[in-house]
């Protein structure tokens, strides 16, 4: 399964997307950043991770209606154990 991931800051609800350079939430204490190869992801500050499944979003965001409700897409909460987000709080 493809995903995106997130970091959700407790302190400030702010959500940002993972990069390869490093992000930090808006209050600037969650902080996370994608490794070299794109999958593995180094979270720290107390974020917590999220991930979408790409391609429901994907599915989500190309059939966008006009005037009713969108196409529901799946996002989870990322498990504190987890292979491929190593935890540096
Ligand atoms: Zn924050």
């Amino acid at each position: 399964m493809v995903e995106v991931k997130l970091i959700f800051c407790p302190q400030c609800e702010d959500v940002r997307k993972l990069a390869f350079d490093l992000r930090r939430c808006f209050c600037g204490e969650a902080w996370g950043h994608y490794c070299d190869d794109g999958l593995n992801a180094v979270i720290g500050g107390g974020a917590i991770p999220l991930g979408f499944e790409n391609k429901s979003f994907v599915e989500a965001l190309k059939t966008r209606p006009v005037d009713r409700m969108g196409k529901r897409f799946e996002a989870f909460v990322i498990p504190e154990k987890c292979p491929t987000v190593i935890d540096e709080t």
